[in-house]
Order: structure tokens, then C-alpha cells, then sequence
């Protein structure tokens, strides 16, 4: 990985519905501007205002765009960055339903609904051909991590036909930095043989919820391209490797108070530290603070470790849902985001 500096670059995303309530949620011309109109905050009973505005900035707001937009605005030079040998993240966040793997991963209904992993991967096949200069070897790696449990998602394809959640752990090594040790890793030569593997892994990860029954949105899911290259025209050229996270995080709601029991709540918990530890690692790499950030706390934050901050490529896409019933979760994410924000 080559080092370099950059912020993380924030950007919200809200979700087309038809209940959509613009007395709610207010885009202002600026495109960076949200301001949500809510009526009291819950948080604060003794507050006797009726209604009250909260305002977010960031780095752009994303109503009514395509997947290709989205694309080009959010994802293109955190592809481009992975080329050139920068480690990159590109994280969705947001409640269940917000909109999340429809961003990363897309709708199957239509090839204009591919969300960012397929074109990325396109991206990347293309960019590997027109680089004729250096040689690109790709590898790509599929995990989820549910309840700090690690499951490889690509495992079937090494002739296992369930995912195995054990024997996996995140390590460290000097000049290999972090890797997941037990992970399995595909060499991919072309777009479609990549496209497979994707698809494979959305597969498992449907087969693997249903053999547990649990709803898939309960965990955190990191597509990894790998990359290596070399200079063709350099004798001494040495090899340069980088890795290009997707991430589609875990819903970020807080339980009701129905579900606050067993199963759920146990998910709600790993769930809630593994968020706000992440956020605690992002905030404190801005501050230069890196050698204090605790990322071995959550499998998240250590398996995301020389991928996030200073050096790296990190973009956040807060998904959010235009309606009144969700506006806490709303203004939850909002306020994450431009916390972000301000690193
Ligand atoms: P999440 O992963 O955050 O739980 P999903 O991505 O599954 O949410 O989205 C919930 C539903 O809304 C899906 O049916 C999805 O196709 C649809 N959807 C989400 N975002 C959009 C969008 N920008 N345009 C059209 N449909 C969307
Ligand atoms: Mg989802």
C-alpha cells in the first residue's frame, strides 16, 4: 500500500418511497444540505418547542440518483485510488431497509439497478486492460461477521458446501498487514468470473441465514478485491499490493421494546459495539491518534484496520429512509454521518 492523505468523505443517500415526507426532510439546493424538521426530541422531554430543526452537512446528498451516479459521485476514485495501490473502504450504513444492499450490491431486476460492487468489479477488469504498462493479478474475498462470528462466504467453492464460521481469525503480519487467517482467496482473470464469485457469496449468504434463521441484515458483510501489480517496464519494479473494501454494514436500529429479548438482543448488542467502535477508530485516526485506536476491540474495526483513515480511501454512504415513522432512526444516522463528517 502507498501512502497518502485524505479525508473520509461522507455522502447520504435517501431512499425513494412513496410516502416520502418533504415536510420532514428538506434537500436545500446546495446538494450538501439535509435538514430534517422533527417534532420534539425524544431525548429531551423538557424541551417545550413543538417542532425543531436539525441540519446536516456532508459531503453530498443523494436524492433521486441512479446507481450510476451513485457510482461516479461516491465509489469511482476510491477504484481508481485501489489501482494506483491505496487502500480503500467504501462502508453503507444505515437501518434495515434504508437502502444499503441496494447501493452495494444492487437490484437483480434490472442491469441498470447493479449497485457498486458489480461496477467496481467492472471498473477494475477495464482499468487492468488499459494499464498495459503494469501487470494486475486480482483476488477476491467474501466475509461476514455476525455476532463477532467470522463466516467465509466463498468457502463452498473449496468444496465444503456450508460456510464454516470456525478456524477463521483476524491477524496481523509485518509487510502483509491485516488478513483474515483461514479466509478463502480467488484468483478472478475477467468481470464475469468475478461477477460468479459474487453472486456465489450472495447465494451462500442467503442459504447460510436461512440454515440459521436469522435475517441477514443482522450482519456485517466485506467484499474485498484484492490487488497486485507490477511495472512491466521497470527491472527492479517491485510488487504493490492494495485492497478495496465494500462494506454493507449491519442495520444500525435500536431495538424496540419487543425484541429486546434473547436471540435479538444478543445481535443488537454485537451489532451496537461493533458501530460504535468503529466510529471511536475513525474519529480517533483523524485525530493522528492512531496508535491509541483499540481496533482489536471488534472483528469489524480489526478486520477493517489498514484499510480505514490516514493512508486509505474511506467513504461512508448513510443510507436513510424518507418517511415520518422512521425519523429517529433518520436523525440517528444523520447525526453518525455528520459526526463522520468531521474527520
Ligand atoms: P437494507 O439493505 O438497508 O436493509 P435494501 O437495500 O434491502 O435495504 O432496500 C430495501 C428495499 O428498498 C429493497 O427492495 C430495495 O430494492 C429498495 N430500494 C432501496 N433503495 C432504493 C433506491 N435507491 N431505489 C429503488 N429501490 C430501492
Ligand atoms: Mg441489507
Amino acid at each position: 500500500m502507498k501512502a497518502h492523505s485524505s479525508k473520509v468523505g461522507v455522502f447520504v443517500r435517501i431512499r425513494p418511497t412513496a410516502n416520502f415526507s418533504k415536510d420532514l426532510i428538506e434537500c436545500l439546493p446546495d446538494g450538501q444540505t439535509v435538514n430534517i424538521h422533527h417534532k420534539k426530541d425524544s431525548r429531551r422531554p423538557q424541551d417545550s418547542r413543538k417542532s425543531q430543526l436539525s441540519s446536516f452537512r456532508l459531503e453530498g446528498v443523494l436524492q433521486d440518483v441512479s446507481q450510476g451516479e451513485l457510482y461516479a459521485r461516491v465509489c469511482q476514485r476510491v477504484v481508481l485510488g485501489a489501482l494506483d495501490g491505496y487502500n480503500g473502504t467504501l462502508m453503507c450504513f444505515g437501518q434495515t431497509g434504508a437502502g444499503k444492499t441496494y447501493t452495494m450490491t444492487g437490484s437483480t431486476e434490472s442491469y441498470k439497478q447493479r449497485g457498486i460492487i458489480p461496477r467496481a468489479l467492472q471498473e477494475v477488469f477495464q482499468e487492468v486492460e488499459n494499464r498495459t504498462e503494469h501487470a494486475f493479478s486480482v483476488y477476491l474475498s467474501y466475509l461476514e461477521i455476525y455476532n463477532e462470528t467470522l463466516v467465509d462466504l466463498l468457502s463452498s467453492l473449496q468444496g465444503s458446501p456450508h460456510p464454516s464460521p470456525r478456524g477463521m481469525v483476524v491477524s496481523e503480519e509485518p509487510g502483509r498487514g491485516v488478513f483474515i487467517r483461514g479466509l478463502s482467496i480467488h484468483p478472478v482473470h475477467s468481470e464475469e468470473e468475478a461477477l460468479n464469485l459474487l453472486f456465489e457469496g450472495e447465494m451462500n449468504r442467503i442459504i447460510e441465514s436461512h440454515a440459521l434463521n436469522r435475517n441477514s441484515s443482522r450482519s456485517h458483510c466485506i467484499f474485498t478485491v484484492h490487488i497486485e501489480s507490477r511495472s512491466r517496464t521497470l527491472s527492479d519494479a517491485k510488487y504493490i499490493t492494495s485492497k478495496l473494501n465494500l462494506v454493507d454494514l449491519a442495520g444500525s436500529e435500536r431495538l424496540g421494546k419487543t425484541g429486546s429479548e434473547g436471540r435479538m438482543f444478543k445481535e443488537a448488542m454485537y451489532i451496537n459495539k461493533s458501530l460504535s467502535f468503529l466510529e471511536q477508530a475513525i474519529l480517533a485516526l483523524a485525530d493522528r491518534r492512531r496508535d491509541h485506536v483499540t481496533f482489536r476491540q471488534t472483528k469489524l474495526t480489526h478486520a477493517l484496520k489498514d484499510s480505514l483513515g490516514g493512508n486509505c480511501n474511506t467513504v461512508l454512504v448513510a443510507n436513510i429512509y424518507g418517511e415520518a415513522a422512521q425519523i429517529e432512526e433518520t436523525l440517528s444516522t444523520l447525526r453518525f454521518a455528520s459526526r463522520m463528517m468531521c474527520v
